[in-house]
């Protein structure tokens, strides 16, 4: 069976106020239950903690001292799983919570521990849905944005591929934000250092790590031959192309 990693941003998941979205939430699931029906192994890295409580914590606006992050994260991972539980079990599917700091990856027994685990679901077709520990994970030890975490844990699980799914179409060979003319660049076939270079930070309030981490990100998953897609997730059929592109 073929295996699929899909990383989802904040900024893709959120409305334009930065609560988590219904509809963006439902159409994630959508795409994901269709690679599921077609017999994939699917594991979701997904944001989305901070927006998806920061209101019941009692911010009118997203918070941005690393306390409150946390504080906020505490209250909406356990919404947002809750929320992709619901997705797919009406979809006759079940999904699992997976929380993991920088240090599991670090540590022998840990990183294999981690990774029986998630054979254990993936093989019996549940869908894992891996998030960075927020709430208690001190700044200077966290991944900081998950395309670096989606990366290594596509090398865990050995994946075949990796899909990164933002605000954006591709990578830009200028900053689009930045630069109006800014053209996509369509394959990439290395990172070079000039791609490393046109890479920015992020455009929105809500992204963290912008280009360069998900640039870094598709280096290691390219150097562990992991197929790469870097996609914009409100495009109809994003995931089911990616995937289908290369069978
Ligand atoms: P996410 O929440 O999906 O991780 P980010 O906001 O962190 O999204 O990263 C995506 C953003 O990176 C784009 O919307 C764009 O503003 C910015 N960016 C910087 N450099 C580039 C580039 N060379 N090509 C495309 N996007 C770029």
């Amino acid at each position: 069976r073929k295996r699929i990693v899909i990383k989802i941003g904040s900024s893709s998941l959120t409305s334009m106020h930065g609560e988590i979205s219904r509809r963006k939430l439902e159409k994630l699931v959508d795409e994901v239950v269709r690679l599921k029906d077609d017999g994939y192994e699917v594991l979701l890295v997904s944001s989305g903690a901070v927006a998806a409580g920061y209101r019941r914590l009692g911010c009118l606006t997203r918070p941005t001292s690393l306390p409150e992050k946390q504080a906020a994260a505490s209250i909406g991972q356990g919404l947002l799983i809750e929320s992709y539980s619901d997705l797919f079990l009406s979809h006759g599917y079940v999904g699992s919570q997976i929380l993991i700091t920088r240090s599991d990856f670090s540590d022998e027994d840990r990183y294999n521990n981690a990774r029986n685990t998630i054979n254990v679901l993936l093989e019996r077709g549940i869908i894992p849905i891996v998030n960075e520990n927020d709430t208690i994970t001190m700044d200077f030890l966290k991944f900081g944005d998950n395309d670096t975490l989606s990366s290594k844990v596509a090398g865990l699980v050995d994946a075949d591929q990796l899909l990164i799914l933002s605000d954006i179409d591709g990578l830009y060979d200028a900053n689009p934000s930045e630069n109006e003319h800014a053209k996509l660049i369509e394959h990439v076939h290395e990172i070079t250092p000039d791609i490393e270079a046109v890479a920015g930070g992020s455009g929105s309030a809500v992204g963290t790590g912008g280009m360069k981490s998900k640039v870094d990100a598709f280096k290691m998953a390219m150097a562990s031959g992991i197929d790469s897609f870097l996609g914009k997730a409100n495009e109809p059929n994003v995931v089911y192309d990616a995937v289908h592109n290369v069978a």
